[in-house]
């Protein structure tokens, strides 16, 4: 079986327990409006230009087809993603398995990698067999059946929670969040291990309503472990006009940290763990 990757990250330490072999997917059903990995979100194979680094060399032609990015001296033209048959994807996974110690193993993200759930529970299939740990990191917005076909294998969930009201939501990801928050509940009654993680995003979810409203949530679960606030940055805007794509959100936006300070607050008085 083939999946469609874009990135495979080594070392990661913020992509779930232990040290982690990160293994990005392509396509996402969501659009938000502060993503910063824009080449996750087509399912599609794409070629990224970057005017910077281009040499106006003309090897490329029109930029138009993949092979042209082979042409291409500098690096300004490049293919974003590929299809990985999933031994081959195993083979590079195990390379890395020495550096796992008892916690650490491959996590799956993206885009959305439980749009290709067959292949993500296949490969981690393959990692559970070989005494390798897994996570998914997941915005939950997939059929239910995706996530039960990775849970006999997966040993934790990254869960993303972006915010509680399901208007404000679909304004700023393109979709609302009942399914989500469904599906959040389904695997809470699992008993599988969850680590929410949230964004904190100027003029989207930093009030003191909306923290509290994602508090209450998690404080209703079974088996959150810890939630991650994660402040606004604006690492991944230039990939966009390379993808031919426009950032839409404010890209000089931050979070002062005495407001993550306090947004924190708001789940250690639910006796939450916060990061
Ligand atoms: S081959 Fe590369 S450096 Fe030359 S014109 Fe095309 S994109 Fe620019």
């Amino acid at each position: 079986m083939t999946g469609t990757i874009f990135d495979i990250q080594r070392f990661s330490v913020h992509d779930g327990p232990g040290i982690r072999t990160t293994v990005f997917m392509k396509g996402c059903p969501l659009r938000c409006v502060w993503c910063h990995n824009p080449e996750g979100l087509s399912s599609e194979i794409q070629l990224s230009f970057s005017e910077r680094k281009c040499l106006n060399c003309g090897l490329c032609g029109k930029r138009e087809n993949i092979s042209d990015a082979e042409k291409c001296p500098a690096e300004a033209l490049c293919v974003c993603g590929r299809e990985i048959d999933e031994d081959e994807l195993f083979d590079e996974i195990k390379k890395d398995g020495m550096f796992y110690g008892p916690d650490g193993g491959v996590t799956f993200s993206g885009g959305e990698c439980l749009l290709q759930a067959d292949f993500v529970s296949s490969v981690i299939k393959k990692a559970k067999a070989h005494g390798f740990s897994s996570a998914i990191d997941t915005s939950g917005c997939v059929p239910w059946q995706s996530i039960e076909k990775t849970l006999e294998y997966c040993d934790v969930y990254l869960y993303d929670v972006k915010c509680a009201d399901p208007i404000i939501h679909r304004q700023f990801t393109g979709v609302d969040n009942r399914l989500i928050l469904e599906n959040l509940k389904m695997l809470s009654r699992t008993g599988k291990r969850i680590w929410i993680r949230t964004p904190v995003i100027p003029g989207f979810n930093d009030t003191l309503e909306e923290i509290t409203a994602v508090a209450e949530i998690v404080s209703s679960l079974h088996s959150v472990e810890q939630v991650t606030l994660m402040p606004y940055h604006s690492y991944g805007s230039d990939k966009y006009a390379a993808l031919g794509m426009q950032y839409k959100y404010n890209a000089s936006a931050k979070v002062p940290d005495e407001k993550i300070k306090t947004f924190k607050n708001i789940f250690k008085k639910r006796n939450i763990t916060v990061i």
